[in-house]
Formats: C-alpha cells, structure tokens, sequence
C-alpha cells in the first residue's frame, strides 16, 4: 500500500494537491492538506507529489 504524508510547515493551503488526487482522499483542515479520506484508497499516483508547488506531499511505498 501507499502512504501519502504531507508537511504542514510546507504546505501553504493552495488546495491544488485535493482538486487533483483522483482518490479524493486529501481534504483541507485549518488551512493544511490533510489525508481526510481512507487512506487505503490512495494509488500511488503521485499526482499530489507533482502538483504541488511547494513539494510537500511526499510517498511511500510499504
Ligand atoms: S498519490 Fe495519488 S491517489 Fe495518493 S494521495 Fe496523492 S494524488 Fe491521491
Ligand atoms: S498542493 Fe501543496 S501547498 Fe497546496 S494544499 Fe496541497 S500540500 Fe498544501
């Protein structure tokens, strides 16, 4: 499975990461992306890593 993680003190809110994950399992929570939904769901896409502008999503593979 995948594992998104994504860094608060990166993350600046834009909201570009939770528009473009297919999964739809990133929300915003006081102004952070968040994983908000099941995180099984994420497909390693890396769409998030590549979209966002201040490289705060990252993945891991377990
Ligand atoms: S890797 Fe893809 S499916 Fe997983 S959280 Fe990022 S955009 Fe969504
Ligand atoms: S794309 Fe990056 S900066 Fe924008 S909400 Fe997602 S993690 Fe935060």
């Amino acid at each position: 499975m995948y594992v998104v993680s994504i860094n608060a003190d990166k993350c600046e809110g834009c909201g570009d990461c939770i528009d473009a994950c297919p999964a739809g399992i990133l929300g915003m929570i006081d102004g952070k992306a968040q994983v908000t939904g099941a995180e099984t769901d994420c497909m390693g896409c890396e769409t998030c890593v590549v979209t966002c502008p201040n490289e705060a999503c990252s993945l891991q593979e377990l």
